[in-house]
């Protein structure tokens, strides 16, 4: 299948490959916009089973990036990368041709880490080109792993859902349901636990969810029934597609507020959580914590202190979609979309004019 007839192609700007014998690389980079800035988003490296899996995974994750930068009001546009392989395998010669590749687009995309490759891999990247961020931290200087970032993000907007829901300022004593609790939902739970919530969690990497039981007196639930634990808010922090036209009815929580990317499976699935009285907080809004502790480590000079609090600006973001979503009783997840579009729309205007 032709790239431009995926059913995924959203006007992209460009779609590169890129492939190096020796070290067995296999990569492409999906840059959809660079309206707002150069195309920054992460690399994802997952075994995808065909060339034509791997290019719509892209093409969806960029488009993804730009209407996430667009709404965190970074000075990016939206790409990504993939690299086609299983990240067991993955090595330093690799990390480092792949490194060139981006080095090749002379800064139109930007690459940090995601799903399948570590602060660690970027290190490598980092040797054949200046266009990465989400490295280790250098004493005096902000950056480092993003998932503490992008849990602080997920937290102030759980709060600002159970705001708008039940308007409640507090989160004691509410219970939450977190599917995950890897490099974001443990700090998750951290945070919602000294809050005072009663958490609920299920990993399937059992010594996970048992560490998050000791620390933060969770109740460990089978990975099976995490989704319809009788709860006030489901927060998925694993996999994408958790909420489904099989799941949606099974769904006791009456927020889902989470970190996972791309948690809808289609989009008209907001529309169906909406019927069912459930409030949505779009996934790339809540969790652009992430993206925004790059980006500063990218440009350096922020404190942590000056990203802390620009993290603090989703609370207030969501906020303003869940009214405008309420007032034009349209699901919030097209409020988002239509937000984003309009922010890249205007500076595209800008750019032609
Ligand atoms: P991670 O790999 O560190 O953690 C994910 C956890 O989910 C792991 O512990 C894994 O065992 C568990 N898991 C996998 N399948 C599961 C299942 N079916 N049921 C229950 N648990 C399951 O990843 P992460 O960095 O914490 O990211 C979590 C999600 O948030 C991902 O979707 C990621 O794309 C998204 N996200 C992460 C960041 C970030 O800063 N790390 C930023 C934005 C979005």
């Amino acid at each position: 299948m032709s790239v431009f007839e995926n059913r995924e192609f959203n006007g992209h700007e460009l779609v590169t490959f890129a492939s190096d014998e020796p070290t067995g690389l296999r990569a492409i980079v999906a840059i959809h916009s660079t309206a707002l800035g150069p195309a920054a988003g992460g690399c994802r490296m997952w075994p995808y089973a065909t060339t034509d899996e791997a290019i719509t995974d892209a093409l969806r994750l960029s488009r993804g990036m730009s209407f996430k930068n667009a709404l965190a009001g970074l000075p990016f546009g939206g790409g990504k990368a993939v690299i086609i392989g299983d990240s067991r395998r993955k090595t330093p010669q690799l990390l480092e041709a792949f490194g060139r590749f981006v080095d090749t687009l002379g800064g139109l995309y930007i690459t940090a880490e995601d799903v399948g490759t570590t602060t660690a891999d970027m290190e490598h990247v980092a040797k054949q080109t200046s266009f990465v961020t989400g490295l280790h931290r250098r004493s005096g200087e902000f950056g480092g792993d993003p998932s503490p970032k992008t849990a602080l993000g997920v937290y102030l907007g759980i709060k600002a859902a159970a705001k708008f829901r039940w308007g409640r300022s507090e989160i004691a004593g509410l219970r939450i349901a977190v599917q995950g609790v890897g490099g974001v939902g443990y700090h998750l739970c951290r945070l919602l636990a000294a809050d005072g919530a009663v958490l609920r969690v299920a990993d399937v990497r059992s010594t996970a969810a048992e560490r998050v039981r000791d620390e933060f007196n969770a109740t460990v639930v089978p990975v099976e029934s995490i989704l319809s634990e009788d709860v006030d808010i489901f927060a998925p922090c694993a996999l994408g597609a958790v909420i489904n036209e099989h799941s949606i009815g099974n769904l006791r929580a009456r927020i889902v507020a989470g970190a996972a990317n791309n948690q809808l499976a289609k989009d008209s699935d907001g529309i169906a959580l909406q019927t069912a009285g459930v409030l949505y907080a779009p996934d790339y809004v809540i969790n652009a914590g992430g993206i925004i502790s790059v980006t500063r480590e990218y440009f350096g000079g922020a404190s942590e202190a000056q990203v802390n609090a620009e993290i603090h600006g989703i609370a207030d973001r969501l906020t303003e979609i869940f009214e405008r979503s309420r007032r034009e009783d349209r699901p919030t997840n097209v409020v988002a979309d239509r937000l984003a579009q309009e922010r890249i729309a205007s500076a595209s205007r800008r750019l032609v004019a």
